[in-house]
């Protein structure tokens, strides 16, 4: 059972912080961070809004403990982790590929986290229909969280970013914003801005793919806006992959060296660095009109970040 019902829902504080660089000068373009990446040291980043809603169905439920999945780097499987043994429940965690030892695995059993290495067949029957049926049966009364903590209730987690932002314009000086710029994997946190923007001016949202388009974020952020009931508009998608998931090359590990230097404000290679790198690309291609101003949601993923450094520091050389 939850030991701290109550903060389940307490909305995390996440400052919006103005950062210029010479190209988003150059063309006239002004940039506030949403540093969600700073709203806890072992919580942290969008992945916190997306479990909100399903660790308050787990407490609703009175599970004993969460189910999900991931991948032996997964920064949903870390969040869901931190967040049961914060709040009193315990966690098992179902594992793409083989055992192996990663600054996320060794995080996840330093939470307390049960974790099965799945293999890859077994990890690709996660959508079957009765899945999760046996694991059941071993943890009676868990609850299951979808990979990455997606789905519906995923981003209605992420809607009140919306009015937290608003919330913080003013001291930032701006009377409004011309849009929305984040990282996109599951494309889930995109719906859930989509969402939160109805009524609240449909301030466009772009999502910078992590990953390659064929892994089929449209159809995944237009199946959540259908059930959340609204049209599919308001949004587009970014191609930001560089080559595949996961992947980075000595551009990209120099342009997030370079953004680090000259703003303090820290990235990881997987999402957050090419999401910035795509949005060089369109502001330098004048995507935006001089004058506009865009928020830019830090998804986090820094944690991730260990796994990547010896390579990145490979490249940089
Ligand atoms: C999981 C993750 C994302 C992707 O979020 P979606 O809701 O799946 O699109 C983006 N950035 C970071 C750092 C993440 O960990």
């Amino acid at each position: 059972m939850l030991t701290h019902p109550s903060r389940v829902t307490a909305f995390p504080e996440a400052p919006l912080q103005r950062v210029d660089l010479p190209w988003l000068s150059q063309a006239g373009v002004q940039l506030a961070i949403l540093r969600l990446d700073q709203i806890d040291p072992e919580l942290s980043g969008n992945k916190w809004f997306k479990l909100a809603h399903h660790l308050e169905a787990a407490r609703d439920a009175g599970a004993r403990g969460l189910i999900s999945l991931g991948g032996p780097h997964s920064n949903h499987l870390h969040a869901l982790a931190a967040a049961g043994k914060r709040f009193g429940l315990a966690t098992v965690g179902l594992l793409r590929g083989t055992m192996q030892t990663t600054p996320t695995t060794e995080d996840l059993q330093g939470f307390g986290m049960q974790l099965h290495w799945l293999g890859y067949g077994g990890y690709r029957e996660r959508h079957r229909p009765g899945f999760f049926e046996p694991w059941l049966e071993r943890y009676p009364d868990y609850y299951c969280v979808p990979e990455g903590g997606g789905g519906l209730s995923g981003a209605l987690g992420c809607a009140p970013l919306v009015p937290y932002v608003q919330k913080q314009l003013a001291a930032l000086g701006w009377s409004d914003y011309d849009g929305w710029w984040l990282a996109a994997g599951t494309g889930t946190t995109l719906a859930g801005l989509v969402i939160g923007e109805r009524g609240q001016g449909g301030h466009p949202a772009h999502g910078a793919l992590a990953g390659p388009v064929e892994h089929g974020v449209a159809q995944e952020v237009g199946k959540l806006l259908g059930e959340a009931g609204i049209a599919n508009e308001g949004y587009r998608l970014i191609d930001a992959s560089r080559g595949g998931f996961g992947r980075f090359d000595a551009e990209l590990a120099h342009f997030l060296a370079d953004v680090e230097l000259a703003t303090g404000l820290p990235l990881e290679p997987v999402y957050t660095a090419k999401a910035m790198m795509a949005l060089r690309l369109c502001v330098q291609g004048d995507y935006f009109v001089r004058g506009s101003r865009i928020i830019f949601v830090h998804t986090g993923g820094l944690r991730g970040r260990r796994a990547a450094q010896a390579s990145l520091d490979t490249l940089l050389r």
